[in-house]
């Protein structure tokens, strides 16, 4: 996985409703693994440990981006 390389406007970066991914944002409650709920400027984002969904600016997500998570 090559992070070195993001893109302003994410068009490097193919993000998918449903994916899970693993962001250096961890949650409160632990979990630091969001699936994608909804994509777009702003991404929707619910926590795999609580369930607790937020926005989160396109660009956000990419500077925060560890990797995909290989099990939900
Ligand atoms: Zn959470």
């Amino acid at each position: 996985m090559n992070t070195g390389r993001l893109s302003e406007y994410g068009e490097n970066m193919d993000f998918q409703v449903g994916q899970v991914v693993k962001l250096k944002k961890q949650h409160p409650c632990g979990a630091n693994a969001w699936e994608i709920i909804r994509v777009g400027a702003d991404f929707r984002l619910r926590c795999t440990g609580c369930s607790h969904q937020v926005m989160l600016a396109r660009r956000l997500v990419e500077k925060n981006f560890k990797g995909f998570a290989e099990n939900a």
